[in-house]
């Protein structure tokens, strides 16, 4: 599946994006257009997506260098993956997906529903699907094998795994960039809920930025007019795609273990127009 990238070996295929091995000893990342939802690839892919996330990538790196270095070394690609791919510095991974929740959804909302707590972290009673937590939380997961969930620990295994000075500059990086993104996001109407990062090290141990930032992908942005707690909040990208999916006119079981129905056109079409104004809401730039 992965395409041929001239002077590349491909070493990896994530969900949606791609990882070779270039001469230089550098990483060639791209992004495809593959779209997942309800945790399954779906078909047909969106055009543009991977562009327009790759750019979207590029451009909150830029917003945060003065908080933390990232692995970006270039954007000048092969002709085939132009425009959608990244040379990056190879780094040495911290096997930590970096998660700040500035509000309660997803995996952090059925901790706190079974236990009160995130990530051993207490919150008060009373918080709902949605809410707005009192401060925003560093809620670290260790990554899973392909095919099954992250699992969210506590910053005490985190220590256990990386030692306790790192663990504390990883928590204080992610948070710092959450502050960040969080008030960008913000003042453009959209509400940054929650952001995974990851991060690796230079050989002269520095921590650097790596993977993909603040992409739909990675983070969960709602419009901030329709944010209403106390009910699952309405997602910027793959909103049409969910609706169509459970609506009667797919004909998918989401219950069932049955792959969903291929997309038709006009969904593809809403959920690119999609991708293109959070990327332009946000940046300000014309895609
Ligand atoms: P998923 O689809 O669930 O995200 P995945 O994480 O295996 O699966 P990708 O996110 O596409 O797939 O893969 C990117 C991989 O590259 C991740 O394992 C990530 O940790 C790694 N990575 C990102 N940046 C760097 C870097 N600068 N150096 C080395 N590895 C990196
Ligand atoms: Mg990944």
């Amino acid at each position: 599946m992965p395409l041929d990238v001239p002077g590349a070996r491909h070493v990896h295929s994530g969900k949606v994006r791609d990882l070779y091995a270039l001469e230089s000893g550098d990483l060639l990342m791209v992004a495809s257009d593959r779209i997942s939802a309800y945790d399954f690839a779906l078909t047909p892919g969106i055009p543009d997506k991977g562009e327009i996330l790759t750019r979207m990538s590029l451009w909150w790196f830029e917003q945060l260098v003065d908080l933390v270095p990232n692995h970006v070394i270039s954007t000048q690609v092969p002709e085939r993956v132009r425009g959608r791919a990244l040379v990056c510095e190879q780094l040495d991974m911290f096997p930590v997906e970096c998660v700040a929740r500035g509000y309660l959804a997803g995996s952090g909302l059925v901790e706190y529903d079974a236990t009160g707590e995130v990530c051993g972290l207490s919150l008060p009673p009373g918080l709902v699907d949605g809410s707005r937590l009192p401060e925003p939380i560093f809620t670290p997961a260790t990554k899973a094998e392909m095919g099954e969930h992250d699992e969210n620990v506590s910053l005490e295994a985190v220590v256990q795994m990386v030692g306790q000075e790192a663990a504390e500059a990883l928590r204080d990086l992610t948070l710092a960039i959450y502050a960040r993104a969080e008030g960008i996001a913000r003042g453009r109407g959209m509400i940054l809920a929650d952001t995974k990062l990851e991060f690796g090290t230079r050989p002269d141990g520095t921590i650097v930025l790596a993977d993909e930032v603040l992409t739909p992908d990675s983070s969960r942005f709602w419009p901030a007019d329709s944010w209403l707690p106390g009910q699952p909040q309405l997602s910027y990208d793959k909103q049409f795609v969910r609706d169509w999916l459970t609506s009667p006119e797919s004909g998918w079981d989401r219950g069932s273990d049955t792959e969903p129905p291929p997309l038709p056109a006009h969904i593809v079409e809403k959920t690119r127009e999609r991708y293109v104004q959070a990327y332009e809401q946000l940046t300000g730039e014309v895609f």
